[in-house]
C-alpha cells in the first residue's frame, strides 16, 4: 500500500487482524465499474474512479463499520465494443467473479456484503450476484448504484442524463479536474423520447419502462449521451458529498437490518 494504513481499508490488514475483525461485523464493501469510453473528454477510467472515491469517502465517515474491498475495475461492456479501448467482461463471468468474491467474503464469516455499482450496465449482474450470495451463504448481500438516494434534479441543469453526462463530467471534475479535456466535451442526446423507451433518466420522467440497451454506437457519436459542456467542479463537489453521505447512512441501516433464522415447513 501507499501512505498509512486505514482503518477501513480490507486489504490493509493482515489475516490476524482480519480475523478479530469478524467479531464485529462491519460492512464489507465492493466497488465495482468500468475500464470504458466516455466521451472526448474524459478518461478510461470514470466509472471505477468515481464508485471508489465515493465509497472511499462514505467509509471515512464511518470508519469503525466498514471495510472496503479493493475496486473492481472491469464490467459488462459488450455493447460499447466499437469505441477503442474499452474492454468487456462477458456477463456470466463478472456474475461469478463478483460471486467469488462475496462468497469468499461470507467464507470468512462477515454476514454483510454490499456490492457498489459505478457502471450502469453492471447492475443487473450485480443484482443477480447479490441474490446468489445470500442463496448461497449465511450472508446478507445487497448491490446499488453509487449516487442513489441523491436528488439529482436539484444539482444539475440537464433534462436527459446517462453516460459521460453533466453528473459523471461534474464529479471527476472535482475528483481531478486536471485529467478533464473541457474543450472536447459535447452535449449529445441522439435517441428521442417516445412513451415507452428512452435512453438513462429524463428529467420528471425517470427511467423508461421499456428495458432495452443498444449498441452504443448506434445511439452516440461521441460516446456522450447528455450534456458534458454543463459539468462543473461545483456541482461535482455537490453530488459526491450527497452521495458519500446517502451511502455511509446506507451502509449503516444495512448492518443494522437483523438476519432472521431460516424456517424450513417441509
Ligand atoms: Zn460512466
Amino acid at each position: 500500500m501507499i501512505g498509512p494504513k486505514l482503518p477501513y481499508r480490507y486489504d490493509h490488514y493482515t489475516w490476524p487482524e482480519i480475523r478479530n475483525l469478524i467479531k464485529k461485523q462491519p460492512v464489507v464493501v465492493l466497488p465495482v465499474g468500468s475500464t470504458e469510453d466516455h466521451g472526448h473528454h474524459l478518461p478510461l477510467d470514470v466509472d471505477t474512479f468515481v464508485v471508489s472515491s465515493i465509497c472511499d469517502a462514505a467509509a471515512q465517515q464511518i470508519p469503525d463499520e466498514v471495510l472496503l474491498l479493493p475496486e473492481v475495475a472491469y464490467g459488462f461492456e459488450d455493447h460499447h465494443m466499437d469505441f477503442p479501448g474499452t474492454i468487456t467482461i462477458r456477463d456470466d463471468h463478472l456474475l461469478n467473479f463478483i460471486v467469488d468474491i462475496t462468497k469468499s467474503v461470507a467464507h470468512h464469516g462477515f454476514r454483510k456484503i454490499l456490492i457498489v455499482n459505478g457502471h450502469g450496465s453492471n447492475a443487473p449482474i450485480l443484482e443477480l450476484a447479490a441474490r446468489r450470495t445470500v442463496i448461497e451463504t449465511d450472508a446478507h448481500c445487497g448491490a446499488l448504484n453509487a449516487g442513489a438516494g441523491v436528488d439529482v434534479d436539484e444539482i444539475v441543469e440537464s433534462d436527459v442524463l446517462s453516460h459521460a453526462d453533466e453528473v459523471e463530467t461534474s464529479v471527476y471534475r472535482y475528483l481531478n479536474d486536471a485529467a478533464v479535456q473541457m474543450d472536447k466535451a459535447a452535449h449529445e442526446v441522439k435517441v428521442p423520447v417516445s412513451r415507452y423507451y428512452w435512453r438513462g433518466t429524463v428529467r420528471g420522467k425517470g427511467s423508461a419502462p421499456l428495458r432495452m440497451m443498444d449498441q452504443w454506437s448506434r445511439i452516440s457519436e461521441t460516446g456522450v449521451i447528455g450534456d458534458a459542456t454543463l459539468g462543473t467542479v461545483e456541482k461535482g463537489e455537490r453530488f459526491f458529498n450527497a452521495a458519500a453521505t446517502e451511502l455511509a447512512a446506507l451502509i449503516r441501516e444495512f448492518r443494522a437490518l437483523p438476519i432472521e433464522p431460516r424456517v424450513d415447513h417441509h
